[in-house]
């Protein structure tokens, strides 16, 4: 198996060392992450700028490789550049902190996985759902199982897996749940600061909330909070397709419009 394992944290980030530790063995692993943490960069590539690739003295003795851009421009410049061949499976993660719910949108994490699928090969997005807990090994050990399971049964084309473990040691998770993206969301607000010459700025800040009553079980962030592992099947087209008859059903016109009179 020939693997790609990438994240938002950055090349150096500690979730990244405990899941190629976990996933060495595999077969042939390459790296190819952020030069710095790119996190909530949703699925940004860099078209304006260069993208200037080094290779990263990874202290496992990995094959890595650090890259000027957002996890999307790594999974595309690995895949189409750097790997002499495209991987069997692109890993992302271990990011630290979770990615439920709409939080899913804006994270770098995921949208790696994503760019993944839609070059057609098979990915698996990890999140620790705590940014402070430091035990990644239980959420490494279930990224190497899912890992050969994906690998085993391969996933529809378009489709990616978004995994969130919860914070907690390897023997006290309950499980492992398949489960719903929910309406979880991040309820900012933002740090009015004064900075040393006088100006003022904004710092965002925030704390994950529920659009309205909980989903209920089957849900990823419910899951989590149940001290389970939550696998949530998930795709780039954001067709709303129960929506296709009724909004055909308007009064749009037939596109055409008359050019506007001159008038002399
Ligand atoms: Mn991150």
């Amino acid at each position: 198996m020939r693997l790609l394992l990438t994240n938002d944290d950055g090349v150096g980030a500690p979730g990244l060392a405990a899941l190629y530790e976990h996933v060495r063995d595999l077969g042939e692993v390459t790296i190819v992450a952020p030069d710095t943490e790119r996190s909530a960069v949703g699925h940004a590539i860099t078209l304006s700028d260069p993208l200037r690739v080094s290779t990263w003295l990874h202290p496992g003795g990995a094959n890595a490789y650090a890259v000027s851009g957002t996890p999307a421009d790594c999974v595309k410049i690995a895949v189409r550049a750097i790997m002499k061949s495209p991987p069997d499976i692109v890993l992302s993660g271990i990011n630290q902190g979770a990615n439920l719910g709409t939080n899913v949108l804006y994270s770098g994490t995921v949208s790696a996985a994503t760019e993944a699928a839609m070059l057609g090969i098979p990915a698996a997005a990890f999140s620790l759902a705590d940014r402070h807990h430091d035990d990644f090994a239980p959420a490494a050990a279930f990224a190497r199982r899912l890992a050969g399971e994906i690998h085993r049964r391969g996933l529809p084309r378009g489709v990616s897996l978004n995994v969130n473990v919860p914070p907690l040691a390897g023997d006290r998770i309950r499980g492992v749940a398949v489960t719903r993206q929910g309406r979880l969301r991040v309820l900012e607000w933002f740090d009015r600061r004064v900075d040393p010459r006088d100006n003022t700025y904004y710092w965002m800040a925030g704390e994950n909330t529920l659009d309205g009553a909980p989903d209920g079980s089957g849900i990823d962030d419910a899951a989590v909070r149940e001290g389970l592992i939550s696998v949530t099947p998930i795709r780039y087209d954001l067709t709303a397709g129960e929506e296709l008859e009724r909004i055909g059903n308007w009064d749009l016109g037939d596109g055409t419009f008359p050019p506007p009179s001159v008038s002399k």
